[in-house]
């Protein structure tokens, strides 16, 4: 387990000094904003679909270390993947961290996603790391303001 917990800070470490895809998209066809109040999280993801596909995905805003690399990983992840695989995406990452799926045993799609399972030892950042997730759910449907209160 502590090898597992190395690792983790050590992304979590790198994402937050260097976040991926941290920008606006101005040709954007989707965006939504979340906000976790309990933590003061609060960021805007930036989706251009083309056809069914996620052709970009971005992020803006401020929050803590879990919450920017966790959007972080997001973006790099979901780019280039149909809406339908980012939907399956938002649904394990989210059972994950909420402990409803083991990424371990289950069969997921999760890669290197599977080192956020980590903040299932720390309640109060499930909200901070899913937080990039449930506001790319809103993006995607098309609902504008996402908050996990
Ligand atoms: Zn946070």
């Amino acid at each position: 387990m502590s090898e597992l917990s190395d690792l983790y800070q050590e992304v979590i470490l790198d994402h937050n000094k260097n976040p991926r895809n941290f920008r606006e998209i101005e040709t954007a066809t989707q965006t939504a904003d979340g906000n976790n109040p309990l933590c003061g999280d609060a960021l805007r993801v930036y989706v251009e679909m083309e056809d069914d596909l996620v052709k970009d995905v971005a992020f803006k805003g401020s929050g803590c270390a879990i919450s920017k690399a966790s959007a972080s990983m997001m973006t790099q992840v979901v780019k280039g993947k149909t809406r339908e695989e980012a939907e399956v995406l938002f649904d394990e990452f989210h059972k994950m961290v909420t402990g409803e799926l083991d990424a371990e045993e289950d069969e997921n799609h999760l890669g290197k996603l599977k080192i956020f399972a980590g903040v299932l030892e720390f309640p109060a950042r499930v909200k901070c790391a899913s937080l990039s997730w449930h506001t790319l759910h809103a993006a995607l449907n098309e609902e504008e303001i996402v908050s996990t209160e």
